[in-house]
């Protein structure tokens, strides 16, 4: 099972009416974050270093679908924080599911056979969930041991009831590309719709400083890993957008096309990045000077970042720019990528984080849980 026709369909209708009208930014997923808090800690985490008042509060599903209505994007991506931790996070699904959205509900899984039953499977849902590589590497980056094996009991079930999975994956410099390959035949075997796979953004707040990768580290390590990919695997990400993180296409940061709505409004100017917060979607894209962001502005937040948020909104929309970018994903959809020359190992940096237990004990945050 891949992607719906008429999630596709949607998609593409959508942007082609908005460049035909001229309109020049538009978002395409609304990155709603209906908290802060989570049940996890993991190492590189910029969102859950909020003070403790803070990270118990919620938006209320009132508020999401206000924002919703605001912002007019055909997809929703709900990561959090944790958002299986919201008490009426199934009001609030069942609220987007009702307006024809698309949602994807982001959980690190541990919660969501428990709540399983606050959803009905539809072609407008799906969990994506947090898998940051196979059992031992996901354990580490998540800085605690078994949350592997609840999340893959977590898909089997969801699976079994009828429900769209995905999973999504944060890459960092410690990433092993083979460990990574063999994730993905497991993910195909158990049945996970498609993979969503970003490099991870160096926050500022994030615990561990030297996970992150530069941008010709990531290039390099992402060639390695969904270079020469099988036909069996399926990713959750535009072609173009997989090309750009293997370092064959160029695209431009487009922060507008995934703005975040949170506890505080909206975020200037993207997900990753905190400059201020708009009450309204039109403030955010009007008030907001976007020569200021993306690599091509020189702005050293952004020197480096290749992060999904940034840039897939930017490879949808390049895809119906161009005759040279639609025949390319045309090309990349029948006949699969170039096989690629694989750049040698690269030797990972030196751990400066101590022992797996001393930087566990390192990464532990106020974290709330139910
Ligand atoms: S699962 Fe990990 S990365 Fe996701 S919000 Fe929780 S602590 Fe952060
Ligand atoms: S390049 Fe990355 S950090 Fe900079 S605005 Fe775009 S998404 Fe945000």
């Amino acid at each position: 099972m891949g992607v719906p026709v008429s999630q596709m369909w949607t998609v593409a209708s959508y942007v082609l009416g908005k460049k035909l009208r001229g309109v020049k930014r538009y978002p395409l997923v609304l990155m709603l974050e209906p908290l802060f808090r989570c049940n996890l800690a993991c190492a590189g985490c910029g969102k859950i270093q909020y003070p403790v008042d803070i990270l118990r509060r919620h938006l209320t599903p009132e508020q999401c679908f206000k924002a919703v209505d605001e912002c007019g994007a055909p997809m929703i991506s709900i990561p959090g924080g944790e958002p299986l931790l919201h008490p009426q996070i199934g009001e609030i699904v069942e609220g987007l599911v009702a307006r024809k959205k698309y949602v994807y509900l982001c959980t690190n899984a541990i919660l969501l056979e428990k709540h399983i039953h606050q959803f009905k499977p539809s072609k407008y849902l799906s969990f994506s969930i947090h898998l940051d590589g196979p059992k031992e590497e996901h354990d580490f980056a998540v800085c605690r041991e078994g949350v592997y094996d609840i999340a893959i009991q977590a898909i089997k079930t969801a699976v079994a009831k009828g429900f769209r999975v995905t999973t999504n994956t944060t890459v960092y410099n410690n990433a092993n590309p083979d460990s990574m390959r063999e994730m993905f035949d497991n993910m195909m075997g158990l049945g996970v719709e498609g993979m969503m796979i970003s490099p991870g953004y160096q926050y500022e707040k994030a615990p561990s400083q030297d996970l992150f990768l530069h941008r010709n580290q990531t290039t390099n390590l992402f060639k390695r890993i969904v270079g020469n990919a099988k036909r069996s695997w399926r990713f959750n990400l535009s072609p173009l957008f997989v090309e750009f993180l293997k370092g064959n296409w160029d695209l431009e940061c487009t922060p507008w096309g995934m703005p975040a709505y949170n506890l505080f409004g909206w975020q200037r100017p993207c997900y990753l990045l905190n400059e201020g917060y708009c009450e309204t979607f039109q403030e955010l894209l009007d008030t907001t000077d976007w020569s200021r962001y993306g690599r091509a502005s020189g702005n050293p937040k952004c020197a480096d970042c290749m992060v999904h948020c940034g840039y897939e909104a930017t490879a949808v929309a390049d895809t119906f720019g161009s005759l040279k970018a639609f025949s390319q994903v045309v090309k990349l959809t029948l006949l699969g990528a170039a096989r690629e020359k694989l750049p040698p190992d690269e030797p990972g940096p030196e751990n400066t984080s101590g022992s797996d237990e001393e930087r566990i004990r390192k990464v532990q945050l106020p974290v709330l849980s139910s």
